[in-house]
């Protein structure tokens, strides 16, 4: 009924997920947007980038695959929230979707590098931040190798900005330890939904 009083607009919110790639950040994305508490309300940026599609990869489901052209265009047009150079490959935000579905009121995961994530701290201060570490680098080397899909110099390369990452994973505002996946799922969507630090810090 009418009660007289406007009623705010809904607010999303912004959520960035960050990680060292075989972090299992993909995975536990995934599990947190499947999760019953924030399947109806969450949704996933898709990036576009510079990057060819891994085997398996599709265009508008994985990313949105742009030659560098098309990416500077739109760059240069200031379609992208905040864009990275990672590996050779850009890679960046569609900032139009991201608005359109924070103005919905929906929650808005971005799963950038820590370059990115520095840029949505500043672009939008209210955005949440959280960090997600590997076990340890031996493990991240295994999950690497597991791929099979890369170079022996190209998992090198990883695992030495893997390491340049977590040496920055102390301007989020949550770290989480991804040890058991089930547990750090839990952690993940608690997190999202109620962003204030933990009683029990690790
Ligand atoms: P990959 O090529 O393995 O899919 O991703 C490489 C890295 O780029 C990952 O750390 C991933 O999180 C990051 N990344 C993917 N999309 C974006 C984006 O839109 N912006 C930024 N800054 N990083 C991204």
């Amino acid at each position: 009924h009418d009660s007289g009083q406007v009623q705010p607009p809904p607010r999303g919110r912004l959520v960035v997920i960050s990680g060292p790639s075989g972090a299992g950040k993909s995975s536990l994305t995934r599990a947190a947007l499947n999760h019953p508490a924030l399947r109806e309300r969450a949704e996933l940026s898709i990036s576009a980038t510079t990057r060819p599609p891994r085997p398996g990869e599709l265009n508008g489901r994985d990313y949105w695959f742009l030659d560098p052209e098309e990416f500077q265009k739109r760059r240069d047009q200031g379609r992208f929230l905040e864009t990275a150079e990672v590996f050779g490959n850009w890679y960046g935000t569609p900032v139009d979707w991201v608005d359109q579905r924070l103005a919905q009121g929906r929650i808005v995961l971005l799963e950038i590098d820590v370059a990115g994530a520095r840029q949505i701290r500043k672009a939008r201060p209210d955005a949440i931040l959280i960090f997600v570490h590997p076990p340890n680098l031996a493990i991240l080397e295994q999950r690497l190798r597991g791929r099979g899909s890369e170079s022996e110099e190209a998992i090198a390369r990883r695992l030495a900005h893997a390491q340049k990452e977590i040496d920055q994973a102390h301007v989020y505002d949550f770290e989480i330890l991804n040890d058991l996946f089930e547990p750090t799922v839990e952690r993940l969507v608690q997190i999202i939904l109620n962003p204030v630090p933990d009683d029990n810090p690790t």
